[in-house]
């Protein structure tokens, strides 16, 4: 995919902000019924999430409410809806972080866990551990009470047509993706933070389509898809190599901190100076301690909203490809 210019969006008083993944922008691809599903399912995320927050509820909580929403919802790339392996498997990836403490729960390729998002934060409440991966991370998801579901749970018709139809037309050259960017996103994140001050941040995925069985990208890496601490909460989504390389969620708290830099001026920084000038197409949400936002990206569009303090929220949807 072609990175674009950025789109820096800001923004105040904030106290949940969400993507739901950037892509290419095929506005006139999205039906009308489509772009309201999208709309519905972000408001009713917002929604859901402030009302924890609004009863003095904790922004983790908030972040894995919101996060459940955008899993169960087909249209998303994160549980049910997600994209498939190069081995016609979904393997999903998640992590969530509490700013405050800085505990963090990651899981990553599990198959059978219908929340990716509340097994890693099972991690945090019930484990020494900040990530568990494969099928130990699906035995311990069970263990703790988790839903499994069987892999028919996740499959959605348009994304097994998806890698069907890129299988077919690469005759099934498994060496794709490392020579293909992404075009077909829609990862998952939530940023928030609580009455309290506290920050949180969350991420979920299928990753990327076509991706080789077992590849596990930014999404539960902690400080690259996703971090947060006391200054700053971000979630990220794109061509998670590239977050990973570059450690951008916890880059980003850095530079608020040691350059002493408002959210938007260090989020540009990374989008269209560090992020770009490698090659890397994506784009994050960022929330720092006093609830200012910022949203940028180098693709032509990525999914997002945000709810204020005031109830007043915020959803674009415009800019998402439907294939
Ligand atoms: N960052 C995710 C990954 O690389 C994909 C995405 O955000 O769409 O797995």
């Amino acid at each position: 995919m072609q990175a674009f210019k950025s789109n820096i969006i800001e923004a105040n008083e904030v106290t949940i902000l969400l993507h739901g993944g950037v892509g290419r922008i095929h506005k006139e691809a999205i039906s009308p019924e489509t772009e309201q599903q999208y709309q519905e399912a972000i408001i009713h995320a917002l929604t859901e999430g402030q009302k924890i927050i609004s009863c003095s509820g904790k922004s983790i909580d908030a972040v894995e409410a919101v996060i459940r929403i955008l899993e169960d919802c087909p249209l998303f790339n994160a549980g049910k809806g997600a994209v498939y392996a190069n081995n016609e498997m979904i393997e999903l990836d998640a992590a969530i972080m509490d700013g405050k403490t800085l505990n963090a729960g990651a899981v990553a390729g599990v198959r059978t866990v219908k929340n990716p998002i509340s097994a890693a934060r099972k991690i945090i409440d019930n484990s020494p551990h900040v990530m568990l991966v494969g099928s130990g991370a699906d035995e311990f998801a069970k263990g703790n009470g988790i839903e499994i579901v069987d892999q028919s749970y996740f499959k959605v018709k348009d994304r097994w047509q998806q890698i069907i139809k890129l299988k077919e037309e690469t005759e099934n050259n498994t060496d794709l993706f490392s020579k293909q960017p992404p075009t077909k996103l829609g990862t998952v994140g939530c940023v928030a933070i609580d009455e309290a001050g506290g920050l949180a941040a969350g991420t979920s995925t299928g990753g990327m389509l076509n991706k080789k069985f077992g590849r596990v990208g930014d999404t539960p890496i902690i400080g690259a898809g996703t971090y947060a601490n006391k200054i700053c909460a971000v979630s990220c989504t794109g061509h998670g190599e590239y977050f990973i390389r570059h450690a951008v969620a916890h880059d980003i708290c850095a530079m608020i901190e040691y350059k002493s830099i408002r959210v938007s001026v260090a989020v540009k920084e990374m989008i269209e100076e560090k992020l770009t000038n490698a090659g890397g197409v994506g784009g994050l949400i960022a929330m720092d301690a006093n609830g200012n936002i910022a949203v940028n990206y180098n693709t032509e569009g990525m999914f997002y909203g945000y709810i204020k303090k005031d109830g007043t929220i915020t959803v674009n949807i415009c800019n998402m490809i439907i294939e």
